[in-house]
């Protein structure tokens, strides 16, 4: 009965400081967001402590009744905001999600055709260190070099010559819209299956800001935690119920034993707050944003991949500023602003070191940054930038006085209160 602050300070201590950082730095992370308290409540309960292996109503283990409708109202509200008919909401994690379609779709040493991570593309597409690049003969796509986008001839070429089994769309540093029509006519004609992996995009598309990878994919992989605004966590839609099944089998029991209740609880929740109108107009805000930083960030002497965004994120060239992702990440943590170094396409620079940073908008529109706030914190971030061109190794001055500003920020938009 006791709380966790008497039960362990240690831990309490560690998740307090974690609030404060949240509460008290801009968050630029284009991954990451601020789920509702309704969400966070529904994951601190019973319900983690729960077997439910297998799906409702064919379970391996008895009272599993209430679980059961946690998991239905999380898979139906899932299959309305997405406009598809089967959906698997058990997945912990989006490299889960990956994992299961592989496992339900191919066999090892099958040929799969993926963006590369340097280009945007995800580790589970195929990258050499993931299981995706050890267990099968990964092939990689990128972009164009004149333009950083997709180059869907150059993507349909490689596809003619290595003739994959899978071809995965999607990734997680790719700023403007894909076209999944394009991407499905290639896989038919190489007799692949299409699987769009629409984890940072999600929420733009459960609203229709982005197009929707329906009808094209063969099979969608997400995960709940970025723009869709739940819980850490994945899940797998399809319209193919024959493939729903072996999808299914793979999940459980497959790749994983008991689905994580208390977190598919936090789906149900997060998912019937997307499907609330004021969700599409968030999403509309996180864009409108997205442009206004990126306007900014032009303005002030950086350059933006593709020269802009459609979606939540950017993709932040330093070159022009003379500046490398690494450094600019450690300055920018230390005015109070969190984002990730991020390689550009055809980076010279190492992964550990790249050109460039990656920018998000979700939880700072989370929060309720318009933008005006955005323009703001384009504003601070160059100001950032130019004190590490004076002084490389970090200009203190600016950076406490950019800190000021960004905790005077955070406080008129305070975390949950
Ligand atoms: N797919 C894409 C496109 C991603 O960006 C990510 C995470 O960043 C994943 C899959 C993996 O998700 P998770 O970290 O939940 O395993």
């Amino acid at each position: 009965t006791q709380s966790l602050d008497q039960r362990d300070s240690a831990v309490q201590d560690a998740i307090t400081e974690e609030f404060e950082r949240q509460d008290s730095q801009i968050e630029l992370i284009a991954s990451e967001n601020i789920v509702s308290k309704a969400v966070m409540q529904a994951q601190g309960t019973v319900l983690t402590n729960k077997y439910a292996e297998g799906y409702s109503g064919r379970r391996y283990y008895g009272g599993c009744e209430h679980v059961d409708k946690v998991e239905t109202l999380a898979i139906e509200r899932a299959k309305q905001l997405f406009g598809c008919e089967y959906i698997n909401v058990q997945p912990h994690s989006g490299a889960q999600a990956n994992g299961a379609v592989f496992m339900a779709l191919l066999q090892p040493g099958d040929t799969i055709l993926g963006m590369s991570l340097d280009a945007g593309g995800h580790l589970t597409h195929g990258a050499r260190p993931a299981q995706s690049g050890k267990w099968f003969n990964a092939v990689q796509y990128g972009v164009s070099e004149e333009n950083h986008q997709i180059d869907y001839d150059a993507v349909e070429a490689i596809a003619l010559e290595c003739k994959p089994k899978l071809i995965i769309a999607g990734g997680s540093a790719i700023p403007r819209e894909i076209d999944f029509a394009k991407f499905r006519a290639i896989a038919d004609k190489v007799g692949a299956y299409l699987m769009v992996d629409m984890a940072h995009i999600a929420g733009l598309v459960a609203t229709g800001v982005h197009a929707s990878p329906f009808p094209h994919a063969h099979v969608v992989t997400t995960t709940t935690h970025k723009t869709l605004r739940g819980p850490r966590g994945g899940m797998i839609l399809s319209n193919d119920l024959d493939l729903g099944k072996k999808f299914n089998s793979a999940v459980f029991p497959g790749l994983q034993g008991g689905p994580l209740m208390h977190v598919i609880a936090g789906k149900a929740v997060a998912f019937g707050e997307a499907l609330q109108p004021n969700f599409t107009d968030y999403i509309k805000q996180v864009v409108k944003n997205a442009q206004a930083l990126a306007e900014v960030m032009v303005q002030r002497g950086c350059a933006i991949v593709t020269g802009g965004t459609d979606t939540h994120l950017m993709l932040v060239d330093l070159r022009p500023k003379g500046l490398k992702g690494n450094q600019v990440e450690d300055a920018l943590e230390r005015a109070g602003i969190t984002c990730n170094k991020n390689g550009i396409p055809f980076d010279p620079e190492k992964p550990m070191v790249t050109s460039g940073i990656r920018l998000g908008t979700p939880a700072g529109t989370t929060r309720g940054f318009g933008e005006e706030e955005f323009r703001l914190i384009g504003n601070l971030i160059n100001d950032v930038l130019d004190g590490l061109v004076e002084q490389p190794e970090g200009n203190a001055e600016v950076e406490a006085r950019v800190k000021a500003e960004v905790e005077s920020l955070c406080k008129r938009f305070p975390l949950y209160r």
